[in-house]
């Protein structure tokens, strides 16, 4: 079948949730994908973030293919060979004691949330049903009722109430603002270290140490959703080690699954996943053999530091070209290989200028009005990188 066949009948047949951009992919190996035409385009989103490690990272399929012949599901009712070494390893990668594995962000999420609650009530001495859990404004955790309750996108909301109470809103890197929200019942501060979805919003400088510090000070938990920071992408395992913060609970997904499977976890120390006893949370598929053998391969690539490394470096070539790129381009963030550019919003939106760069060989996705976002694979090329930025030179001279 022909790109438009795929489309149409898949439109015809599908929910309409996304709005994909009119490609339809067939193959891809490192940083390419490849049409069912052949045409091959840069992936510089990177399956926000999840395919850190690139498509058909070898050691990541080595491992799952190894584990797809011998075991792949025993549900959590037993143990498994590959469950000890997953979270020992994800654990210590962490610096924490324990992993909660679940399968997608928003899983882990609402484990996060759950967690925070029951330590609240159990350990802090919050009074039953009081506890609340301060969020940030433009935050982006998942599509779970309880997750788009607390979200300020009127498309997240919107329709899916009534939601669940205990969350307070402030401004995102506004220290003062936590403080301000924080009383007696609060069990915990969630926030993205940088916000992806929002746009790449990086949080002035010493943020995330005063958050950490003001939790310290009120017994709060720090919960970092490092799902599309974290593992990497910004030039260090976390986002949060930039400024050399380690929160309680680190929120982990995306990456860890190395493009393969969903894979996502909590770790976090005894005294706070403690908490939580048999028959008390869970998941069918949470810590599956399959998974526990994928992420004990991503969590054996990030032990190297090999690819933060090239984050660091090939995010610093990619910000100096983005820089350069001129009077098209309103506003550049982000750290590390992942990029929020503002164009100029007389050139087009975020849209128009995202299918630009289709046509030219290059896959990026739009966020709010004129923002695209770059999060390329960890394994591009300096190559690369010049030339999907030339391309977006081209196409917003164009524009
Ligand atoms: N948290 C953050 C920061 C995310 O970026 C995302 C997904 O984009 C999620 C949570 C939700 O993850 P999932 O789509 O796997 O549920």
């Amino acid at each position: 079948m022909r790109s438009e066949d795929h489309i149409r009948l898949g439109e015809s047949h599908s929910a309409h949730n996304y709005h994909p951009l009119p490609v339809v992919v067939r193959s891809a190996e490192g940083a390419w994908v490849t049409d069912v035409e052949g045409r091959r385009y840069l992936d510089c989103l990177a399956g926000y973030s999840s395919l850190n490690f690139g498509h058909g990272n070898p050691v990541v399929l080595a491992a799952a293919r190894e584990q797809l012949d011998r075991l792949t599901l025993t549900s959590r009712a037993f143990f498994h060979d590959r469950f000890a070494g997953f979270v020992t390893g994800l654990a210590e990668l962490c610096g924490k004691d324990m992993v909660l594995p679940m399968n997608t962000g928003a899983e882990a999420v609402e484990t996060a949330i759950k967690v925070a609650r029951k330590w609240g009530y159990e350990v802090k001495g919050v009074a039953p049903g009081q506890a609340n859990i301060v969020v940030m404004e433009d935050n982006f955790h998942g599509r779970t009722t309880t997750i788009v309750g607390f979200s300020t996108d009127p498309d997240a909301r919107g329709g899916f109430g009534p939601f669940a109470p205990g969350f307070r809103i402030v401004k995102y890197g506004s220290a003062e603002a936590v403080r301000e929200a924080i009383d007696e019942n609060t069990v915990a501060v969630l926030l993205e270290p940088i916000q992806g979805e929002a746009g790449v919003l990086v949080p002035p400088d010493g943020y995330l140490a005063a958050v950490r510090e003001i939790c310290d000070d009120a017994n709060v938990l720090f919960m970092a959703d490092e799902i599309q920071s974290g593992l990497g992408r910004t030039g260090e395992t976390f986002a949060c080690d930039h400024e050399g913060v380690v929160p309680d609970l680190y929120v982990l997904g995306k990456a860890l699954g190395g493009g393969v499977v969903p894979v996502s976890a909590v770790v976090a120390n005894e005294d706070v996943l403690g908490v939580i006893r048999p028959g008390q949370h869970g998941s069918t598929f949470g810590g599956n053999p399959l998974a526990c053998a994928v992420g004990d391969a991503v969590v054996g690539l990030l032990r190297t530091g090999e690819y933060q490394a090239r984050a660091r470096d090939l995010g610093a070539f990619l910000h100096e070209r983005l820089a350069d790129l001129g009077p098209g381009v309103v506003a550049v963030r982000g750290r590390g290989l992942w990029a929020g550019v503002d164009i100029d919003p007389s050139l087009g939106t975020g849209r128009e200028i995202s299918e630009a760069l289709m046509r030219r060989g290059v896959l990026v996705k739009d966020t709010h009005g004129s923002t695209i976002r770059l999060a390329p694979p960890l394994v591009v090329s300096r190559d690369d990188l010049a030339w999907a930025t030339d391309r977006l030179s081209a196409v917003l001279r164009e524009a």
